[in-house]
């Protein structure tokens, strides 16, 4: 058991929020009851994940994608009010980390990607040095664009769409979780052979192509399932709380 304001620190001191610019608050989003035992973490606070929480009596949840971004009108209708209801109803404390959770060098999402692939990160490129570059963790590379691909398909469990831009083999890969697919560029820019994110948009796919760099986008929901559970689970045991990670399927 401990305090609300105790798992807010604990998280605060591992993320470090106040380090990045970000697209919403990151901490401590809706306020519930004062006493934490029991944290479920997912991806993303929607209404499933959170009914989930209540279905398990979390007094947490712990997510990536809170509920405020920049840009919301600010009112407090359709899903909003449902997601907002349910947490004030259940007395649910709700705390969200966005780019802090990406960039943590072990338990972000980016690392926990990276080691669910079976990669070893090296330096790090982009905008908030969000971006991990590095390369397989035996030291092997893989034959070519669609061997990368596969590898990926298979410890994913989902398709990825592959435009294969690098001829041969790949050693040099670089990877930024989520909607990332503006990082291609410094990707580009920093060596790598083939970028990894979550997301395609149009002009990826000629970047590829053009610059000789092969492009994956292998899920936003897939690619950022691990940094959560990671971090969840790493304060829980820091504090001696329960915790449960609930995957919402999602096809993005
Ligand atoms: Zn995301």
């Amino acid at each position: 058991m401990t305090h609300r304001q105790d798992l807010l620190q604990a998280f605060d001191a591992l993320l470090e929020p106040e380090r990045f610019k970000d697209y919403g608050p990151n901490g401590l989003q809706v306020e519930g009851r004062d006493a934490v035992k029991r944290v479920v973490s997912g991806v993303t606070a929607s209404r499933a994940l959170i009914e989930a929480a209540v279905a398990r009596r979390a007094d947490a949840v712990f997510v990536h994608h809170g509920l405020f971004w920049r840009g919301q009108d600010g009112r407090v209708t359709g899903w909003m009010k449902q997601r907002l209801a349910l947490l004030l109803a259940h007395d649910i404390n709700l705390y969200a980390y966005h780019l802090p959770l990406d960039a943590h060098p072990e338990l972000g999402n980016n690392a926990q990607l990276g080691r669910h692939l079976g990669l070893r990160a090296t330096a790090r490129f982009g905008e908030q040095d969000l971006g991990f570059l590095g390369e397989r963790a035996d030291g092997a590379g893989f034959a070519d664009s669609e061997a990368l691909a596969a590898h990926v398909r298979g410890a994913l469990g989902r398709e990825v769409t592959c435009v294969p831009g690098h001829a041969g083999p790949i050693r040099r890969i670089a990877w930024c979780t989520g909607g990332a697919q503006s990082y291609f560029e410094s990707a580009i820019a920093a060596g790598a052979q083939a970028f990894l994110t979550g997301e395609i948009s149009e002009p990826q796919a000629h970047y590829a192509r053009e610059c000789g760099v092969t492009f994956l986008a292998c899920g936003h929901h897939a690619t950022e399932r691990y940094g959560a559970p990671a971090v969840a689970a790493h304060v829980a045991r820091e504090l001696g709380l329960e915790h449960e990670f609930v995957d919402v399927d999602n096809p993005a």
